[in-house]
């Protein structure tokens, strides 16, 4: 029998060096895929030219001509025939260069690649008394002329893949080219806000971000506010991480700045998630995660978080030479820059809006008071109050410990202190007839002036109604409590033990053998969760002692969902991998239910808790716990000019 000749038979062929232009191509494969990232490659070489003013002339989506114009440093006659060459640069000069690199380009391929699949010319002039012209370079014969030209650089690449057609048969129509080519100017605009610049397609101007001066956290704001809009930067929240680091600290050490958009904002697509690392736009897994782990607790289902986040570390711990396009890095700890970017994210989330200072509207003045900043990112304290009995009152029914129970106190004694307009309701005028001490600040707080507004109204036993000085407050007062009771739960967990209650008469009820079986096996774990649950009988089970803060829901509904979630887990692990959902469980027993009819007492004492309570603008699932609804919104409704 024979063989069948095969078609991959190999052929013997002499080993050969391949030619210049050939290896470029090859290059060009890597590095260039579409217009969008010759345009990425010349914005880079731009910005490390020390251009503080960019602009970019497309014609046909980028593919019949971009051209990159900067006002940098410019390029010496003498060094520019080198600038198309392959692996010539002028950023590194040996390997420990490359391991702190600070500038974006450093391989020297890019304007050799472009130049092997396009047309590329460089006009020239560097900022120096004897050279007084710039001068114009042709890429493919390299012939050199003089030619006027203000100092900076411009660099036109025409009628890219022209001598590669099966690579210009991917792109896509003009109108998405140039969609890839304005985002990847977005990339470089939002980390540097100190650099003004200008899109032009087919002769218009398509996009134009000016220079912002100053620098740190204000100008990013702007930018990310002149390029994504202003919505992204009202729904977004600012990180800094570590908390002491200062705007604009030294690279040393990690640091993680930037914006975060709350839960609200975010979108059914993750094309809003720009992570840098080192000024550099990075697409970083470790980043992601981390990033994306910072919003579990808050975020609904699939949405996608928005954020623009910075990360800065020593050089030398991260690895930018892993991707041809630089688009990659590689962490020496991963972990490090993964809990860095998960606190600062999570930090900056904490913090309730409502207890932020609401955003002024145009009508509405803005309010007189907004609570101290939270730098911390933690909810904040007030001083310890007086005591006064209704608020204490108030506490109790919404099941809240001493500490809490003050805020409220406080939070009671001021509005009483400052209102006297209050429209009152007859339980009110017993809290008036008290007397009422002089505030110790300087100035009193007015109730309206509450994130949260004042309570007025319950709607359909669902919905909690208030005012605050942009108009109408609408809760949702299920979601609202069950937030807050979760947070509490959390807290007393993280300092060892969920606070617990024993009861006066112990709830019994009849059990399952795996009910029972899971309480008798899980008694610690119990424990740390407040619970304590014994049996009575092999059919039996006793509810002794349950969470103070969950003493006004069904104990018994209460231990079943728990002893069902533990039955699900191995008990000794359960607390540190399945808290949250453990405590999500119990939480939703202990919130108030629908249909429950509140006081105004007890309605603003849950407005309140909110405005102190970290995560509070969403529920355990992530939806939204409360609306604004402006004044505005409200006119337009009623067809009311102002
Ligand atoms: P790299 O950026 O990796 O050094 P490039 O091929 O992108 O490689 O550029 C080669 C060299 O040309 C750069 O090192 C730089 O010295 C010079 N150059 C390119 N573009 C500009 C520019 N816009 N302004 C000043 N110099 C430039
Ligand atoms: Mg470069």
């Amino acid at each position: 029998m024979t063989t069948p000749p095969s078609t991959l038979q190999p052929i013997r062929r002499p080993i050969r060096e391949l030619p210049d232009e050939l290896i470029s191509q090859i290059a060009a494969g890597e590095v260039v895929e579409r217009p969008a990232s010759v345009v990425r490659e010349l914005v880079d070489n731009a910005l490390d030219a020390g251009a503080t003013q960019i602009t970019l002339r497309l014609q046909a989506g980028g593919v019949r001509l971009i051209g990159v114009e900067d006002n940098g440093s410019g390029i010496l006659r003498s060094e520019l025939p080198n600038a198309l060459k392959r692996h010539a640069t002028s950023k590194i000069a040996s390997l420990s260069d490359l391991e702190s690199v600070g500038t974006m380009g450093f391989r020297g391929e890019a304007l050799a690649a472009i130049c092997s699949i396009a047309e590329v010319s460089l006009l020239t002039r560097v900022d120096t008394p004897d050279e007084p012209h710039g001068w114009l370079l042709d890429g493919r014969s390299g012939e050199l002329q003089p030619t006027a030209r203000a100092p900076g650089t411009t660099v036109e690449v025409r009628e890219l893949f022209f001598a590669t057609p099966a690579r210009r048969k991917f792109l896509k129509t003009d109108a998405t080219e140039l969609a890839h080519c304005i985002e990847a100017v977005r990339r470089h605009a939002l980390a540097r806000p100190d650099v003004g610049f200008a899109i032009w397609h087919d002769g218009k101007l398509v996009a134009q971000w000016r220079a912002v001066a100053g620098g740190g956290m204000d100008a990013l704001r702007q930018r990310l506010a002149d390029v994504l809009g202003d919505d992204f930067v009202q729904q977004a929240v600012a990180l800094n991480w570590p908390m002491d680091a200062p705007d604009d600290a030294g690279a040393q050490r990690l640091r993680v700045w930037g914006f975060a958009g709350v839960p609200d904002a975010a979108r059914s697509r993750a094309d809003w998630q720009f992570a840098y690392v080192n000024g550099r736009y990075v697409r970083d897994k470790t980043i992601t995660h981390a990033a994306r782990s910072a919003y579990e607790d808050v975020l609904h289902g699939h949405r996608q978080p928005v954020y623009a986040l910075f990360v800065s570390l020593d050089p030398t711990r991260v690895d930018v030479n892993v991707h041809p396009t630089k688009i990659e890095v590689r962490f020496r700890d991963g972990r490090e820059v993964h809990q860095g970017v998960r606190h600062a994210v999570e930090a900056a989330l904490a913090v309730p809006r409502s207890g932020t200072t609401p955003e002024p509207v145009d009508t509405v003045p803005a309010p007189a008071w907004t609570p101290p900043a939270r730098q911390d990112g933690f909810a904040f304290r007030p001083r310890e109050p007086e005591i006064g009995h209704r608020v204490s009152d108030v506490a109790a029914l919404w099941g809240y410990g001493s500490g809490e129970a003050s805020i409220l106190r406080q939070a009671q004694d001021e509005r009483v202190a400052a209102r006297t307009d209050f429209v009152s309701t007859d339980h009110l005028d017993s809290v008036r007839a008290e007397p009422v001490e002089a505030p110790t600040h300087p100035q009193p707080l007015p109730t309206g002036d509450w994130p949260l507004g004042r309570a007025i109204a319950q709607l359909q036993g669902v919905y909690i109604l208030a005012e605050n000085t942009q108009g109408l407050v609408v809760v949702d007062m299920h979601a609202a409590h069950e937030r807050i009771v979760y947070e509490r739960l959390k807290q007393q967990l993280d300092d060892q033990q969920v606070a617990s209650q024993p009861l006066l008469i112990p709830a019994t009820f009849s059990a399952t053998p795996d009910e029972v079986a899971t309480a008798e096996d899980c008694t610690e774990v119990l424990k740390t969760l407040g619970l304590e649950v014994t049996a009575l009988s092999p059919k039996t089970l006793a509810v002794r002692a349950v969470p103070t803060t969950l003493a006004q829901g069904d104990p018994v509904e209460l231990a079943r969902s728990v002893l069902a979630e533990l039955g699900l887990h191995d008990a000794s692990t359960v607390v540190q991998r399945a808290r949250n959902e453990l405590l999500a469980t119990m939480a939703c027993h202990g919130a108030v239910r629908a249909n429950r009819r509140l006081t105004l007492d007890e309605m603003n004492a849950l407005l309140r808790q909110m405005e102190v309570t970290e995560r509070s603008d969403q529920c355990n699932h992530g939806r939204p716990t409360w609306r604004q609804v402006g004044m505005k919104e409200l006119d337009a409704l009623f067809l009311r000019g102002r």
